[in-house]
């Protein structure tokens, strides 16, 4: 059976597209995770909760941007402070107010961030993050979770999208690149430790305390799917980078302004030394940035003391379009709106009722299912096993989620991309009647994969 078949005959325009596309750029798309067989559909336009294909397919969307839509796509007020914007002042790569108030409004919501400095992704951010903490602690090394995505810089592509082979022991996994490319050398200043696993990254860290600048992690495992924190996990973690001197860096990009208004950190009660974020920041624009203590951040200046040193004696932060004012006008309006409305008592009952009915539904068909959700954002393993760590999520059958999600995508509804490893979310607009209907959706799509 061909589940991609309701996909297939719904969208002749992308498919005739996608060859276009493919003549031009590789896989046809402009990030390797838009592509996926037999070929991605073009949209080209959304709104609320619906994206449209160039088909005019409406399909609901719970992929949203991979993160960024909180409000929905195209919130009025956003577009009307971009629009302002536009027409009072476009790049000019002299500081501009309106990203000054932006990062003003960060930091007051933020409770680690008392210095921050822009970007333009997540990546970015992660990248000059850890830059800042070598720079501050005048040491190489960074530790991070095995199958933790932080981006798309050689650092971050560290043991990520690994096989359990290059893995090796599950206790003290390897470091290895993801893809070709990136130079073996890199891999020295990376070591991977096991997500929720005290004893084992106690070990590693310990071990490698006098080379490491920083801990970078996710507060939920959300590049794994939904992997979250076992209890006290966090506070552990917190507790042994003290001890060791070693700065914390909790990469929120994800979590950051979706899972509350202080992001993860005040939800859990846990305060990094630095804190990386994007996505919801941007409100749909481009965004990303990094802050934390003052005293750390401060190795972006250089040091006055030392007059005699150059002006490379600092951390370097710089790019031409850092705190675009576009951006920051999304930001700024998008933050603006969370506080005032009730925004995340939303997202979070639309989330309970799409995740819990999810686990429903599949129960229902009688399909080995565990679905995982914090508030608005979850992922759906397909395997009954309790998921916890990287490798328990290998358990789940990825070929049978890529299925299940063509099924849905066949009949309009999207949940997030058809990756095991991605995550899906709830956002503003969506209504429980909208809820309603993708779980109508999601069980004729698992019946379809039922065999
Ligand atoms: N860090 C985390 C936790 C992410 O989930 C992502 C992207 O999904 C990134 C960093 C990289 O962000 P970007 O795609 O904006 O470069």
């Amino acid at each position: 059976h061909d589940h991609a078949e309701l996909l297939r005959e719904r969208t002749p325009s992308s498919e005739a597209f996608h060859e276009r596309a493919a003549a031009v750029t590789p896989l046809g798309v402009e990030s390797n995770v838009r592509a996926f067989d037999p070929y991605p559909f073009y949209v080209d336009e959304a709104d609320g909760s619906y994206v449209y294909d160039i088909d005019d397919n409406e399909y609901l969307d719970f992929l949203l941007a991979l993160g960024p839509t909180i409000l929905g796509h195209g919130h009025p007020e956003v577009r009307e402070a971009v629009k302002a914007q536009v027409d009072t002042a476009d790049l000019t790569a002299t500081p501009q107010p309106i990203a000054i108030e932006f990062m003003e409004k960060i930091a007051e919501l933020t409770p680690s961030i008392e210095s921050v400095r822009l970007a333009n992704s997540g990546s970015e951010a992660t990248m000059h993050a850890m830059r800042v903490a070598r720079s501050y602690t005048g040491r190489d090394m960074i530790a991070k979770p095995e199958g933790g995505y932080a981006g798309a810089h050689d650092y971050a592509l560290q043991s990520v999208y690994a096989s359990e082979e290059a893995l090796g022991p599950a206790d003290r996994p390897n470091t290895v690149s993801y893809g070709t490319g990136i130079p073996d050398v890199i891999s020295d200043t990376v070591v991977a430790f096991p997500f929720n696993d005290k004893e084992a990254t106690e070990d590693i860290l310990r071990e490698y305390a006098d080379d490491l600048a920083a801990v970078i992690i996710e507060p939920v495992m959300f590049s794994a799917g939904c992997l979250k924190p076992r209890d006290g996990y966090h506070e552990f973690l917190r507790e042994l980078t003290e001890e060791l001197d070693i700065i914390l860096i909790w990469d929120e990009v994800m979590t950051g302004f979706r899972l509350g208004l202080g992001s993860a950190q005040e939800r859990f009660g846990v305060t990094p030394d630095m804190t990386t974020f994007a996505k919801v920041a941007g409100g749909g624009y481009q965004t990303g940035g990094f802050g934390g203590k003052a005293e750390i951040m401060a190795e972006i200046e250089p040091p006055e003391k030392k007059e005699d040193e150059k002006w490379h004696a600092s951390a370097f932060h710089g790019g031409t379009y850092n705190g675009h004012p576009v951006s920051a006008a999304a930001g700024l309006k998008t933050l603006e709106i969370l506080e005032r409305e009730d925004v995340y008592d939303h997202i979070e009952q639309m989330g309970e009722k799409l995740f819990g009915g999810l686990q429903e539904v599949a129960d229902d068909v009688g399909l080995p299912v565990n679905v995982q959700n914090v508030g608005s954002m979850g992922q759906v393993y397909m395997t009954d096993a309790d998921i916890h760590s990287y490798r328990d999520s290998w358990k789940a059958n990825e070929e049978q989620f890529a299925d299940w999600w063509l099924e849905a995508a066949g009949r309009g509804v999207l949940f997030g991309n058809p990756m095991q490893g991605e995550r899906f979310f709830t956002t503003y607009t969506h209504t429980e009647e909208e809820i309603d209907h993708a779980l109508e959706i999601a069980e004729e799509a698992f019946r379809a994969v039922n065999h």
